[in-house]
């Protein structure tokens, strides 16, 4: 199966992605998290994409686009993805269609993750993140047995810099000019499903695995 999960920042894409994928046996594609490997590693992609990263705006498509080329050319892709993150504007979701379209396939299903302004902003605030195996925390919602440390590998948790307020704020806004627009195009493909992605994260794998299993998905 070939899945999109799209959602303003904080809405619970990388959350819900590794149990979606988990039990659809299918990689889980994240454009955040290979530019964030990027950036420690200290690659030139690295270097370049940290820039737009800090700002909260989006790395430029055409290096955004070559770098899932190049991921969706792998052996494990070949048989379904999940994507998260990508794509993020109307110009990259054409793209996507047309490089599908030349491996003969295309999208299944996009999954709509819905949380309100307030939500994302109490979610990112508190969000951590693992230095080793790069699994998401919340200091609130979802907290490691010891502080700062990762229950599933013993890593050190740390803080996104782009998750201060102000970034914050400039993705959001992001989100609304670039990627909202997603919608629409996903929806009149008929491929678009909408899931409510507030209360318990198990709660909204349940409900959004339900939406995989909705008619013509
Ligand atoms: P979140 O899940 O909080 O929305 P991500 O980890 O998906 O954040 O993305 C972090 C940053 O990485 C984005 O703000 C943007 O700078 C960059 N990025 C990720 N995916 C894309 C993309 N598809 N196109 C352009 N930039 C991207
Ligand atoms: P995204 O990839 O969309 O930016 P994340 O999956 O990183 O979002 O989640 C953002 C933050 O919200 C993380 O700290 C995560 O632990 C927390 N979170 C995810 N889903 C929920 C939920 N259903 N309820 C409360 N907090 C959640």
């Amino acid at each position: 199966m070939r899945v999109v999960l799209v959602g303003p920042p904080g809405a619970g894409k990388g959350t819900q992605a590794q149990f979606i994928a988990a039990h659809l046996s299918i990689p889980k594609i994240s454009t955040g998290d290979i530019f964030r490997a990027n950036v420690s590693g200290g690659t030139e992609l690295g270097k370049l994409a940290k820039e737009y990263m800090d700002r909260g705006d989006l790395v430029p498509d055409e290096v955004t686009v070559a770098m899932v080329r190049d991921r969706l050319g792998e052996e494990d892709a070949q048989q379904g993805f999940l994507l998260d993150g990508f794509p993020r504007n109307v110009p990259q979701a054409q793209i996507l269609q047309k490089m599908l379209a030349e491996f003969g396939t295309g999208l299944d299903i996009v999954l709509e993750l819905i949380v309100d302004d307030e939500e994302v902003v109490r979610r990112l605030a508190g969000r951590r993140t693992c230095r080793s195996c790069g699994k998401v925390w919340h200091v609130d919602f979802d907290p490691p047995s010891v502080a700062g440390v990762c229950d599933a590998c013993g890593g050190e948790l740390f803080q996104r810099d782009d998750d201060r307020e102000e970034t914050i704020r400039r993705r959001l806004e992001v989100y609304q000019e670039q990627t909202s627009p997603l919608i629409n195009f996903y929806s009149d493909e008929g491929i678009l499903v909408r899931v409510d992605a507030t209360g318990p994260v198990d709660e909204v794998t349940r409900r959004a695995l339900a939406a995989l299993r909705t008619p013509g998905a």
